[in-house]
């Protein structure tokens, strides 16, 4: 293969592809290749992204222990401490399995714990990943459902938070037809407009963009015009209701600028020629994506009338969301030294690899495998939405999270002690569904214990482990008090800054425990409401509540009701309207 001939012959390289060659003699793959084809296709692809020769020899090594008598302590003799760590990240424990759960639970725990310590491992992985999933047809059908529901529920995510944006979607559109077979074919059927249509569409929107641009003089240093990926299509109808007149944008423009100030400048071109619509338009060079992904992106009536997406960005930013973490790695690998010895120390103070680090604390803190991996996929894998806190930093949580998931994200304290939530700048009840762009502050009360309702609608792990563990251990006390009867006070107040946090504050000095706290401003009169519900208290200290709430600035009538807690307590203004509907897996 043409790829190894950059490696001298008596190198780490050349020696581990004669070592794979004579382990794997006599062995094939189900197609009938012989083995060794698989080996060298996944060490090409790892060559390609840039990794140092270490990882290319494991990558020719990752199935020698695993499927021939060679041990891992045979490779570690031969190619040394480094290689054969790589190679034992990459092989599946072989466990007497008291059920087939547990040990899958089990290799992909010991996986994590891999490339946690070091993220070639990963990435090695990734690559061996891709050749299966393009030679996967060889495969009986129920090895190929199963290894491509895998792909899309594990390894595509995975490469997607490592900012490999192109091999991520491969993946997917790789296991579609294979994973949800039914679903891909009518999808197939539904974007009538046949594929090359689309393509004539395509052609004709290069030839208008390169006269626009000659008009502006912009000089691009690529354009290329593509139909949508099938997952992603797919992804999109399931939020849209599977209506897909509502999904336009079939065809995406990507085009790379050399620098930034030009990626402003086609904008700009392109804003004057076609109208965008609104709400389409995304900055992520001023405000990159939690995983590093940089690029404008924005939605126009095109050519026709068609919508029709861009993704401007420079060829660098490319590079980062073709390869993304593996871009890195080489740029770094290039610089700092050409022996290709860059060590995972480097990247692992990188932002958008924080996730590994809380990947490795979260399978510590859980405990039962069957439940980690559980959560895995329902929470760390699943589609995710990005929110800012006031201060713009960007928080990653699952689809679906609510306030009281920011507020174990930012600090457990916070999470126990929340008792609402500014969603935009607007009160927003605790359980309401957050989305992408969405700016949250939390109102906390001090001292406050978490209660068992948020049980009932969050979405991450973390969250519920803590909720839970402050369950068990608050006093029962407090428990009968929560379960008795609830008080609600109703404040009408001049709408001023702080004084919300003002509320919470004489709450919190009488020891008493918000269960909900709500507030509504009219912007056609000058004043507010705030809604208090709380266990009720002894009534001399329903009595300085009142007295107190009544001294606060800026309130002009407090009056309070009492109800049974089994009574369900009124949820309202929440947007419970947008769930998002799940097709049954099979
Ligand atoms: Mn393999």
């Amino acid at each position: 293969m043409a790829f190894l001939e950059r490696y001298g012959s008596e190198g780490l390289v050349q020696k581990a592809r004669r070592f794979a060659e004579t382990a794997h003699q006599g062995a094939f793959r189900v197609s009938g290749d012989p083995y060794i084809t698989h080996c060298l296709a996944v060490a090409e692809t790892v060559a390609e992204w840039g990794l140092d020769e270490p990882s290319v020899a494991a990558a020719l090594l990752h199935d020698v222990a695993e499927d021939t008598s060679h041990t891992l302590a045979d490779l570690e003799r031969v190619f040394g401490a480094e290689v054969k760590f790589l190679v034992e990240g990459l092989t599946k424990l072989k466990t007497i399995p008291s059920n087939e759960g547990e040990e899958k639970a089990e290799n992909l725990r010991k996986f994590i714990v891999s490339f946690a310590e070091d993220i070639r491992v990963l990435i090695i992985k990734l690559a061996d990943r891709l050749h299966n999933m393009k030679t996967l047809a060889a495969l009986p059908p129920d090895d190929r459902k199963r290894i491509a529901d895998e792909t899309i529920e594990i390894y595509a995510p995975l490469a997607y938070r490592l900012g490999m944006q192109k091999l991520s979607g491969e993946l997917e559109d790789l296991a579609f037809p294979h994973a949800l077979p039914e679903e891909f074919a009518w999808l197939a059927r539904a974007i009538q407009d046949p594929y090359e249509e689309r393509l004539a569409y395509a052609e004709l929107l290069i030839s208008k963009i390169r006269s626009l641009f000659a008009t502006h003089r912009i000089e691009p240093v690529a354009l290329d015009a593509r139909a949508k990926r099938h997952y992603s299509l797919y992804k999109k109808l399931i939020r849209h209701d599977m209506d897909v007149t509502k999904i336009y944008d079939l065809v995406a423009v990507r085009i790379v600028m050399p620098t930034v100030a030009d990626c402003y400048a086609a904008l700009g071109a392109i804003h004057q020629e076609w109208p965008p619509l609104p709400g389409r338009f995304k900055d992520y060079i001023a405000r990159p994506k939690p995983n590093g992904y940089r690029s404008l992106h924005t939605t126009v009536f095109c050519v026709d009338h068609k919508i029709t997406e861009f993704q401007i960005r420079t060829l660098e930013m490319h590079e980062e969301a073709e390869l993304g973490i593996a871009a890195h790695w080489a740029y770094q690998q290039a610089r700092n030294n050409p022996e290709g010895t860059a060590r995972w120390e480097g990247m692992r103070d990188r932002k958008e690899l924080r996730w590994v680090e809380q990947l490795r604390n979260w399978q510590n803190a859980l405990g039962n495998q069957e439940e980690f991996v559980q959560s895995l996929k329902a929470d760390f894998f699943k589609d995710r939405i990005f929110v800012l806190t006031p201060a713009n930093d960007v928080i990653d949580l699952p689809a679906g999270a609510s306030p009281v998931d920011f507020a174990y994200r930012i600090h457990s304290d916070l999470g126990a002690s929340c008792v609402g939530a500014k969603v935009n700048g607007k009160m927003t009840p605790l359980d309401a569904e957050l989305r992408s762009g969405d700016i949250v502050e939390i109102i906390s009360q001090r001292g406050k214990k978490p209660s068992e309702d948020w049980l009932r609608f969050v979405k991450t792990a973390q969250a519920k482990q803590k909720i839970r563990g402050a369950i068990r251990n608050s006093d029962r006390r407090f428990k009968e008090r929560a379960e008795s009867r609830v008080i609600s006070f109703h404040v009408t107040n001049e709408d001023r800054p702080g004084y919300l946090k003002d509320v919470t504050a004489i709450f919190g000095n009488a020891r008493v425990n918000i269960l909900r706290l709500a507030s509504n401003t009219d912007p056609r009169r000058a004043f507010a409401s705030v809604l208090v519900e709380c266990a009720e208290p002894s009534k001399d200290a329903v009595e300085k509540l009142l007295v107190k709430l009544k001294a606060l600035p800026g309130t002009r009538e407090v009056h309070c009701t009492h109800h049974d807690a089994a009574r369900p307590l009124r949820r309202g203004g929440g947007r419970g309207d947008r769930g998002i509907p799940r097709r049954n897996k099979k």
